[in-house]
């Protein structure tokens, strides 16, 4: 394998736990439902991009970046993650950052200004449209930038969901498991888990929950999340080529799209905090847990199986007013 030639900075802390949740599987009269809690990796109230930052600033450091710059939407836990780990790491970060600066900054928006961010409020571009404007100012200014993928989802970023996969599968025995369930947005953690897959051998069904309405059609999502695959792949030295027949993204939950907080994501946060004591978030994990309880309810996931939900973080957007 090639990882030892990758440049990887330390910023969370694994392995990130495995739990079963049996109270809800009871209450759901489900599969055992299992959960890998990678909201708690351990920077800054955890979350998946924590393992991606991992290889992406660790190559940011590699190349003597001073300064970083990612984009995405005001409560992106991308960004917040990201402004931690400059912070910890003592790199300039500017997030750049859809919408406009609301009167009072809340959840992952009020975190990022303790991180001492610099915040660059962009209207409708809230995937990094406007990034290269300026990563061209903060270069005449001297600065050594370094542009941080949206989601982090870049081959290197997706590294680290291919490294996870080990890790759970040195947790338990994953082909006992039928599923594994996550929301999915920018791709990076569902092509690692691919990749992952792929590497061990091993055999559950990979399903990203689509959270995001794909505005250029649902076609180019896909291909998007086989493109990262297929580099993630031969950056790890995997020899596989991945085609559509492997790629499981279910877009059956997207609701009215991004972000915008339904009775799904609301039954799904509340059962899970009142049956296991555990908290998701209203846009991604809600809506992907959604999505797992309504699988189960329609017994496309029968009793008698086991499933894994991948916790991927988010909990602080819960603090963002809109649930
Ligand atoms: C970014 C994010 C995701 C999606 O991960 P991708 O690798 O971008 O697909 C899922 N859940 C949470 C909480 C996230 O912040």
């Amino acid at each position: 394998m090639s990882q030892t030639k990758l440049a990887k900075t330390t910023l969370g802390f694994f392995p990130t736990p495995l739990v079963p949740l049996k109270n809800l599987s009871r209450l759901l009269r489900g599969p055992e439902i299992f959960m890998k809690r990678d909201d708690l990796t351990g920077l800054a109230l955890g979350g998946n991009k924590t393992r991606k930052l991992e290889y992406i600033l660790g190559d940011a450091l590699a190349h003597n970046a001073d300064t970083i710059i990612t984009a995405g939407a005001a409560q992106s836990n991308h960004c917040r993650q990201t402004a931690a780990a400059a912070a910890a790491l003592q790199l300039e970060c500017h997030l750049v950052l859809g919408g406009k600066a609301p009167e009072i900054p809340t959840g992952n928006l009020l975190l990022n200004q303790l991180f001492g961010s610099h915040i660059h409020w962009a209207g409708k571009h809230r995937k990094g449209e406007d990034i290269p404007q300026l990563a061209k100012e903060l270069q005449k200014k001297g600065k050594k930038v370094y542009v941080v993928p949206y989601g982090g989802s870049n081959s290197l970023g997706a590294t680290a969901y291919v490294e996870a996969m080990i890790e759970l599968h040195n947790q338990t025995v994953v082909d006992e498991l039928s599923h594994i369930i996550f929301a999915s947005s920018s791709g990076g953690t569902q092509a690692g888990l691919m990749v992952g897959k792929k590497q061990l051998g091993i055999t559950p069904k990979i399903v990203g929950i689509n959270i995001d309405k794909d505005e250029s059609g649902e076609i180019s999502f896909h291909d998007r999340i086989l493109v990262l695959a297929n580099e993630t792949a031969t950056l790890m030295n995997v020899n596989y080529h991945f085609s559509q027949q492997d790629l499981h993204l279910n877009s059956d939950y997207i609701g009215e799209g991004y972000g915008v907080i339904g009775e799904l994501e609301k039954e799904a946060i509340s059962l899970t905090a009142s049956s296991e004591g555990i908290l998701l978030d209203p846009v991604y994990t809600g809506r992907a847990m959604g999505g797992l309880i309504d699988m189960i309810r329609k017994q496309e996931i029968a009793p008698g199986e086991k499933v894994l939900f991948w916790h991927t973080g988010g909990t602080p957007a819960l603090f963002a007013g809109e649930t």
